[in-house]
């Protein structure tokens, strides 16, 4: 019988590893995959990188693992994300512990012996007393329901699940399907190899440029040179990260045009999600928000050239409602003579042909087909598990509505089970590696207190799971982010109750209200 068992071995299951094996307990992972890296194994795409700065999106806990690492570019790229999860797993000797190609398939709570009972695909089982689900916010690629898809002659590739051998688009004609942030990352590249590229795009994306390159080593030095302080500023960020620039003092409608312009010119010269930090309200106040969003179409209007495809390029939704994409060239494409941009947003594409689509009943002659359709977000991973709490209840139906949680960590009739950087936490709107420190620390700490008052489960309340995503709900309606069609929302998946499922809060306050609860003897928490 293990004290925990967690299931993934991506950045959240590595870190959990670590810190709870550290504590004296006996931890195993295990891992669904043949590698350890979660994200960064599954998403090897052309251009697939991070959108937050290495040196932010990085583990903070080991002093020595943040100063001997060496990041070689601005925004990492996914083999070197992958380098550094593999690196992490052998200098912390974790791969003894981590069992790969090993799926959970199931998970019920045995009320009599107060203990998880785990079972994996190729038959295994596992008993543990308490269970970490690191399945990852985005481990589930979204393939939607294509009339005719099976019939396609030609290789469908997804995004999030792509293959380990290289793909060679010379000479193919390449149909992308999706305009988020993968597909922003991949079509610049896929356009340079391709003979043609059509885009199908149900939604216009922003897009920041990203103004990749080789790490400053000056910058680099400066940050080594007190890391444990630009942590910890960080952490005083809304987002976790970004501390080195500070928003204007004024709001928005306050600042002057010329002012406003030269502000956001400034951050677009910057780069990266450094824009929607320019002033502190363009995600609160929304027309705040369209003037930001109209200065990102002023330079999609001045990228691109042909003037109908500049104006289909150009979002209508409010900018950061959903997730903004961080570009090397992606509007300039569209100026290649080899790209078409095709707008599904009226037409939805009817059915996948043998050699093509067909949408606004016109036929589309393409013979490679790359999905960039996304992730059945936040609650996909865990809903896939037979996961039965207390008398049976089955993660789904507790779910049916909407995911009910407590602190984003904990759901109610499921005892001794943390989800990271799951719904209700702000997971998402951080760098999510700071999130997951943050959750696999309190939930260390948690097991400690447990142990020591002599409690067997914890779980919270039904009052305060029902408060709790009440206030995720109420802080949302107080933001722009109810206002378009976003994964956040559950709103890209078919049939997914519309519930807004991170915390906008930003992560001091609700890493204060987490310390709080621990603080108050686990308020609003049942111990038995
Ligand atoms: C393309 C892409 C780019 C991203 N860029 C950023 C970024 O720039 N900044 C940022 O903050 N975040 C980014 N993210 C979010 C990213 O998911 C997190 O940053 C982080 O990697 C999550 O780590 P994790 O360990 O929680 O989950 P994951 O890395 O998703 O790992 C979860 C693991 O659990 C395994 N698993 C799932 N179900 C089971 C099961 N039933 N049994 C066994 N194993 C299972 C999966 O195989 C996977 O390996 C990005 C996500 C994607 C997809």
């Amino acid at each position: 019988m293990l004290d925990v068992l967690i299931v993934g071995a991506g950045f959240g299951g590595l870190y959990a590893l670590h810190k709870l094996r550290s504590q004296g307990l006996s931890a195993l992972v295990l891992e669904a995959a043949p590698s350890v890296g979660g994200t960064w194994w599954a998403n090897r795409y052309p251009g697939a990188r991070v959108d937050i700065q290495s040196l932010e999106y990085s583990y903070s806990f080991s002093e020595p693992l943040q100063q001997q690492w060496h990041w070689s570019e601005r925004y990492a790229s996914q083999p070197e994300l992958l380098r550094y999860a593999s690196h992490v797993a052998d200098r912390f000797e974790l791969r003894r512990d981590i069992r790969l190609n090993t799926r959970v398939t199931k998970a019920h709570f045995d009320e009599a012996a107060a203990l998880w009972r785990i079972g994996s695909d190729d038959g295994r089982h596992w008993s543990a007393r308490f269970v970490v689900m690191a399945i990852g916010p985005l481990s589930t690629p979204n393939t939607p329901a294509f009339e005719g898809l099976e019939s396609f002659a030609g290789p469908v590739f997804h995004s999030a699940a792509w293959p380990h051998e290289p793909v060679d688009f010379g000479g193919r004609d390449v149909a992308v399907v999706g305009t988020g942030s993968s597909a922003v990352q991949l079509i610049p590249i896929i356009a340079e190899q391709a003979r043609t590229l059509t885009v199908f795009q149900r939604t216009a994306a922003y897009a920041v440029p990203a103004h990749n390159g080789p790490l400053d080593a000056e910058r680099e030095a400066r940050i080594k040179a007190d890391y444990a302080g630009f942590r910890a500023r960080n952490r005083r960020m809304r987002a976790g990260f970004g501390s080195e620039l500070s928003p204007h003092p004024k709001p928005t409608l306050e600042v002057n045009a010329p002012e406003r312009d030269a502000v956001f010119e400034q951050r677009w010269a910057i780069g990266g999600f450094s824009l929607l930090g320019a002033f502190v309200d363009t995600l609160t106040d929304m027309r705040a928000n369209e003037l930001c969003a109209e200065f990102v179409r002023g330079k999609i209007r001045s990228i691109v050239r042909d003037p109908a495809v500049a104006e289909r390029l150009c979002p209508t939704h409010p900018i950061g409602c959903k997730r903004l994409c961080v570009d090397s060239g992606y509007y300039e494409t569209y100026n290649r003579a080899n790209v078409t941009l095709v707008d599904v947003s009226e037409h939805p594409i009817e059915h996948i042909t043998p050699g093509g689509l067909v949408t606004g009943g016109r036929d589309h002659r393409f013979d490679t087909l790359v999905l960039a359709t996304g992730f059945d977000a936040f609650t996909g991973p865990l809903t896939r598990i037979d996961l039965r709490g207390r008398d049976g209840l089955h993660i789904r139906d507790k779910w049916r509505g909407g995911p009910l949680n407590y602190l984003g960590l904990t759901v109610a009739g499921f005892p001794n089970l943390f989800n990271l950087v799951g719904p209700g936490s702000t997971s998402a709107f951080t760098s999510v590696v700071l999130a997951i420190e943050h959750h696999v620390d309190w939930i260390g700490e948690c097991i400690q207190w447990l142990d020591a008052q002599g409690h067997r489960t914890i779980e919270p309340s039904s009052e305060a799971e029902s408060q709790w995503v009440q206030r995720v709900n109420q802080i949302a309606e107080q933001t722009v982010y109810p206002h378009c069609n976003s994964w956040y929302l559950g709103a890209n998946i078919p049939g997914k109750p519309r519930i807004f499922m991170p915390l906008a809060g930003g992560f001091p306050a609700y890493a204060d209200r987490c310390a709080a609860v621990a603080r108050e003897g686990y308020a609003g928490f049942v111990m038995r």
